[in-house]
């Protein structure tokens, strides 16, 4: 930064650059206007600061003035000037100049009034570098906003963000392709606007608030047997607060298909199957009664295999109505059950086999007597038959098994309570998975096909309940199952 002393007086030329070297700054000098422009011009902006003499001989200060100001705006004019031309100073302030210095001045003075300069120019400098990082840090939020919007719209996935009163607040191309909808429509509106499914609307609201939904995803089947599958998270700020849930929507109508067909197969399969192994198993146990027990190794032999076909027809039977279930064709029989004769009559049945065990098998029938239920028979009947021969299963000769029936909350609900092996917490998460089975060597030799939890879960659902476990290794297990009171 340069400072232009430009008087036609020697004296105060001198005097000026004196005063001004001390202050660590260049100080050229110009006797008179025209010279002074010159060098202005030459600087290339390096002279900040002029002090400039109104009375000079040629140019005079106010046009000196004039040609800077259109030179450069910024840079300082400060007048010089004699007390009989205060006036002409303050003419000189109107037209653009940052100050003026009375003459005759001290040293002191000429500091002051450059220092306050000085200070100016470095503050506009800094406001200009603020506001140049301002304008910056706009435009790359604006370019970061363009782009993380770009992405959303190029997303093959349909992905959609409400707030937290459920409204949509951004969607893209895919989300309105999902769900067969115009590309013209907007955001703004309820979800419900977009898709009409209660429980997906549900869903999304109660992510939107932080809860937990029971299943971490929502299938929705849209007419023409069309199948999305929505998965959403809560949105959060940096505080921990809820803003509202953002959801992607995948189409699964293939999976669906592959899966329905795969079922299809499987269901065949086991019903070609079913017939014959029925007359092999036959033909077996007609065998052993003519061959009789004396023929010794042979006799020991056609009972494994009668075994195993009997292992095999339970298989095909357990696959059909696994099958019967999912295509929700099991049979819709229903009529109004007396649940707890339903489990006295069940827990009597099977006592045949705890007993062979020396377990004790019992049915607490509730002081208050449960209300009829409306619903097929034979699905409770194979729900807790299941539940209370998978409980004598696993558990050892000895042990204890109750069956306990309430109401809570408006719904029925039965526990099957066992002492026997336990289930680990890993494999809790599976057993409801078809074909699982906990291998250990407690349950090594038991039979069993793994289908038995499917098909309780599958008929629980059916009935609109809810079945969950409790088990401790070696303690024992519960299982309880939850219906709805007066519903299908
Ligand atoms: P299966 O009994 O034919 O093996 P299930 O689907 O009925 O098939 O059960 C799956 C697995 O869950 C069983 O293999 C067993 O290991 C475990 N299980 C079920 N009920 C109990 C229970 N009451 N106690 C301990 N383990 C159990």
């Amino acid at each position: 930064m340069k400072i232009l002393v430009i008087d036609d007086e020697q004296d105060i030329r001198d005097g000026c650059e004196r005063i001004l070297s001390r202050m660590d700054y260049g100080v050229l000098t110009a006797p008179r206007g025209e010279k002074g422009l010159e060098m202005i011009k030459s600087s290339a902006g390096a002279i900040r600061i002029v002090l400039l003499d109104l009375k000079m001989p040629g140019m005079d200060g106010m046009e000196v003035l004039h040609h800077i100001r259109e030179m450069d705006e910024s840079i300082l004019v400060i007048i010089i000037t004699g007390f009989a031309t205060v006036e002409t100073a303050i003419e000189a302030m109107k037209r653009g100049a940052y100050d003026f210095l009375p003459k005759p001045f001290e040293p002191d003075h000429v500091r002051i009034v450059v220092k306050r300069a000085i200070e100016k120019i470095l503050l506009t400098a800094e406001a200009k570098k603020l506001e140049a990082q301002r304008r910056k840090m706009l435009l790359d939020l604006d370019a970061e906003k363009s782009r993380t919007r770009t992405i959303i719209e190029t997303l093959p996935g349909g992905v959609v963000v409400t707030n937290t009163q459920g409204q949509v607040v951004l969607m893209n191309p895919a989300f309105l392709r999902r769900l067969g909808l115009s590309q013209d429509r907007k955001a703004g509106e309820h979800i419900g606007e977009y898709i009409q499914d209660e429980g997906f609307c549900n869903y999304i609201e109660s992510i939107s608030k932080g809860d937990v939904p029971e299943k971490p995803d929502y299938e929705i089947v849209l007419s023409g047997q069309k199948y999305l599958l929505a998965r959403g998270r809560a949105v959060q700020s940096e505080d921990g607060e809820y803003l509202g849930a953002a959801v992607t929507i995948t189409d699964i109508t293939n999976l669906k298909v592959l899966d329905q067909l795969k079922s299809e197969f499987v269901a065949k399969v086991s019903h070609e199957l079913r017939s014959p192994l029925a007359t092999i198993h036959e033909q077996l146990a007609l065998v052993l009664r003519e061959i009789g027990e004396e023929s010794g190794k042979d006799h020991h032999l056609i009972e494994r295999a009668k075994e195993k076909t009997h292992g095999l027809i339970s298989l095909i039977g357990d696959l059909l109505d696994l099958s019967r279930i999912e295509s929700g064709m099991h049979s819709k029989q229903v009529k109004p059950v007396r649940l707890d004769e339903l489990l006295a009559s069940i827990v009597d049945f099977l006592s045949a086999r705890s007993n062979a065990k020396k377990q004790s098998l019992t049915f607490d029938k509730p002081a208050q007597s449960l209300p009829e239920i409306t619903a097929d028979p034979m699905a409770l009947e194979s729900i807790f038959g299941n539940l209370v021969t998978n409980a004598i299963n696993y558990t050892p000769e000895g042990g204890k098994i109750e069956v306990k029936a309430g109401i809570e909350n408006g719904d029925l609900w039965v526990t099957v309570q066992d002492n026997g092996f336990g289930i680990a917490p890993k494999d809790q998460e599976m057993i409801f998975e078809r074909f699982y089975r906990v291998k250990n060597e407690k349950t090594r030799y038991i039979t069993g096909t793994g289908l038995g939890l499917p098909i309780v879960k599958g008929l629980v659902d059916s009935l609109k309940g809810s079945i969950t476990v409790e088990s401790e290794i070696d303690k024992g297990t519960t299982f309880k199952v939850v219906l709805p009171i007066g519903e299908e």
